[in-house]
């Protein structure tokens, strides 16, 4: 009997919130790609969270920046797995409610993602030059996990937040492209048309499938809500993202809340995870 809370048995990190997982169906899996599989974007809330709180700050209500740092660390981290526009959304409200009036959210979207690269572009670049081992931006062991994956014949999906042309040149770079049979999607200038919850119902339809035969790995709240909604299985990936192999404590609360099954911080129990997902353990 599965207990929650409690580790999987015969694994040391693979934590078991949903005791009653229906396994052994599954048929396709859908990831997110920061924080998730990529490393490459690590400490992008360290960049996104100062940009509005001092957005905020020139607006002089007289709040402070840790009550501002607080807020709006609660709005990006609620909104993470979406594309990066409604977090921009949701600071052009939270402007607007203060008296303010914004620019258009794509600005602050361009000088948010300015202000990304000088972090992330030495990064990509170290990646595509082979300075940096693209095992080193993976969260670990993500590449077995994969081929182990692909090797039992399941469809996979990538999607991300992030605009579709870094999400192919980054995953391309890591060399992880090659996996993502079912499609590989990012955030597209109409991004009304496009999120993570349709991509994921539009996967069930295409495959006629039930939810417990698709199963979702994600370090944000939206993909594990939206696979939860469809009955599908979730997986939520509390990675440290800059110490890979650690438990990210406020991801994994976060995941807990959003409704996982299961927690893991890496994929270095694959072979645990996997025979438990495909219903070949006793339990
Ligand atoms: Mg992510």
């Amino acid at each position: 009997m599965l207990r929650v809370g409690e580790l999987l048995p015969g694994s040391q990190r693979i934590i078991v919130l949903n005791p009653d997982i229906p396994c052994g169906q599954i048929k396709c899996a859908f990831f997110d790609f920061d924080g998730t599989l990529s490393l490459l974007r690590a400490g992008w809330q360290d960049v996104m969270v100062p940009m509005m709180v001092e957005i905020l700050l020139e607006l002089k209500t007289g709040e402070t920046k840790e009550q501002l740092t607080a807020l709006v660390r609660e709005f990006v981290d609620r909104l993470t797995g979406k594309q990066t526009i409604y977090q921009m959304l949701r600071l052009c409200e939270e402007i607007r409610n203060r008296g303010g009036t914004p620019k258009e959210p794509l600005e602050y979207k361009r000088e948010y993602h300015e202000r990304l690269w000088q972090v992330i572009r030495g990064r990509i670049e170290g990646v595509k030059s082979g300075k940096i081992p693209k095992e080193k931006m993976l969260v670990p062991c993500a590449r077995q996990f994969l081929e182990a994956l692909k090797e039992r014949g399941i469809t996979l999906y990538l999607a991300s937040g992030t605009d579709t042309e870094y999400v192919l040149d980054e995953a391309e770079a890591l060399n992880i492209a090659k996996y993502f049979d079912g499609g590989i999607y990012g955030a597209i200038d109409e991004w009304e048309k496009f999120d993570k919850d349709i991509l994921i119902r539009r996967i069930l339809t295409q495959h006629n499938l039930k939810g417990p035969e698709l199963v979702s790995f994600g370090d944000g709240f939206v993909e594990i809500e939206e696979t939860k909604k469809v009955g599908g299985i979730a997986v939520g990936v509390a990675s440290d993202e800059f110490n890979p192999g650690n438990w990210n404590e406020w991801k994994r609360k976060r995941l807990t809340e959003a409704g996982a099954d299961l927690l893991i911080p890496d994929y270095c129990e694959w072979q645990i995870l996997l025979a438990f997902l495909f219903g070949e353990r006793s339990h």
